[in-house]
């Protein structure tokens, strides 16, 4: 989830702790958008002071990561390794922001060298920059290398002047021919959008995704990938 730390969300964090509360949910994950991203304003003191925040409510646990940059050819993020190994877990992906030109070889390049580089667990809609990348050969290297493919449900709602339909069901035929699982999410923006899955409901079938595919559905699987205690 987005809160208004990451400048282009509209909830906070108790907004959504008590909305995941209300909707008897088992864990809730924040991760803002990182440096790189101009609207954002997480900076080092916000992260270091997560230690302060709970880490758990009534039964709900919380997690604090970020949504990394991936800003360079070599996949380096926009945040220092010091901060990254501060979080509970690390997504990291492409955005706008970045150091090098976006045609497809590169974005190919700077997504591998991310996931190669061990300092991500999840790679947020990997089908997403503008279809300038060599999809199928992220999906593989993401699961060869132990990283989480997202399907992000904002995504199903927008409409895009690339078939990113066809990327996703892409990214699920991939992850299953690995046996492996991928993370679902609503990538929230507000509290209203929390937890709503109703779009994926619409292109499950579509899509061949099945719900045991979704780690979600395993709380204790997802905290054990990601190292972090129940
Ligand atoms: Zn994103």
């Amino acid at each position: 989830m987005h809160t208004t730390i990451s400048g282009d969300a509209h909830s906070t964090y108790k907004e959504y702790i008590d909305k995941a509360l209300e909707n008897n949910m088992e864990i809730i994950g924040f991760s803002e958008h990182g440096y790189g991203m101009p609207a954002s304003y997480l900076t080092d003191y916000c992260i270091s002071n997560y230690r302060r925040m709970p880490k758990e409510i009534n039964g709900l646990k919380i997690i604090y990561g970020v949504e990394a940059n991936i800003m360079d050819l070599d996949g380096g993020l926009d945040l220092p390794d010091e901060r990254l190994a501060k979080l509970d877990y690390v997504i990291a992906s492409i955005h706008t922001p970045k150091n090098y030109d976006g045609t497809v070889e590169n974005n190919t390049t700077a997504m591998i060298n991310a996931i190669r580089s061990k300092k991500m667990n999840i790679i947020s809609h990997p089908y997403a920059p503008y279809g300038l990348a060599n999809f199928e050969e992220v999906y593989e290297e993401a699961c060869k290398n132990d990283v989480l493919l997202e399907l992000n449900i904002s995504y199903l709602k927008k409409e895009f002047d690339y078939d990113h339909i066809s990327l996703i069901k892409k990214m699920i035929e991939i992850v299953k021919k690995h046996d492996k699982k991928l993370i679902v999410n609503t990538d929230s923006h507000n509290l209203w959008e929390l937890g709503d899955d109703s779009e994926l409901e619409k292109y499950k079938d579509e899509l061949g995704l099945t719900n045991d595919m979704i780690i979600n559905n395993y709380p204790d699987e997802l905290l054990e990938f990601l190292g972090v205690e129940r």
